[in-house]
Order: structure tokens, then sequence, then C-alpha cells
């Protein structure tokens, strides 16, 4: 149930997925594209660019819906502009929230 007393229903809708690409040489390991990335499919490893800065990466796994759903989160945080996302063609399974009386497009 929503703030407005509606009750909401889920159901498995069609997301669009992302490609990332970092920048690697601008990345400062600052961390906020992986602390802000709501579907957790970044993290550090152990790749180092040449000032010595881990670089984040992408760690996906569908089974727990840690998938890039393209939303660029990550490109708008990066202070660097060392990271950007690209929206992939294929689509995967996700769950979307609708109102009671809203239409399932
Ligand atoms: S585009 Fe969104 S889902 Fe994909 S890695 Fe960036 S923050 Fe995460
Ligand atoms: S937000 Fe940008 S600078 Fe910070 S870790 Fe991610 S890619 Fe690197």
């Amino acid at each position: 149930m929503n703030a407005s007393g509606k009750t909401l229903l889920t159901q498995r809708v069609k997301v669009s997925r992302g490609e990332i690409h970092i920048i690697e040489e601008r990345c400062k390991q600052c961390r906020l594209c992986i602390e802000l990335c709501p579907r957790e499919v970044l993290q550090e490893s152990e790749k180092v660019n040449e000032k010595g800065y881990h670089l984040p990466e992408v760690v996906e796994e569908p089974e727990k819906e840690k998938i890039c759903v393209s939303c660029g989160i990550c490109e708008v945080a990066c202070p660097e502009y060392a990271i950007w996302v690209r929206e992939k063609k294929e689509m995967h399974q996700g769950r979307g929230i609708y109102g009671k009386n809203s239409s399932n497009r």
C-alpha cells in the first residue's frame, strides 16, 4: 500500500540493461559509483590505473537481480567523469510496481 492508501501490485516487466565503460586514467577510487549503484553491480577490483587507484568493475549476478539496468546513477555521481553507461539493446526481466488502477503497458 502506498502513501495515498492505494494497493500496489508488482509484476515482472522488461527493463533495459546497461554496458559500463570506465576511462581508467580518470578514476580516483572515490567509490561513489560503487556505493550509489542501486543494483550493487559494481565492486572495487584488484586492477589499478597508472596512478595506483583501484578501478571499479562490474560483477553481475542475475539470480540476485544484480544486473545493470542503465539507470545512469554511477555516471552522474562520478566526480571525475570516469564512468559512463550505454544502454544495451537486449532486455531482461525486472520487477515493476503498478498502482491498482494503472494500465499495464
Ligand atoms: S547504470 Fe545504474 S545499475 Fe548500472 S552500474 Fe551504474 S548505477 Fe549501477
Ligand atoms: S565514481 Fe568515478 S572516480 Fe569514483 S571510483 Fe567510480 S569511476 Fe572512479
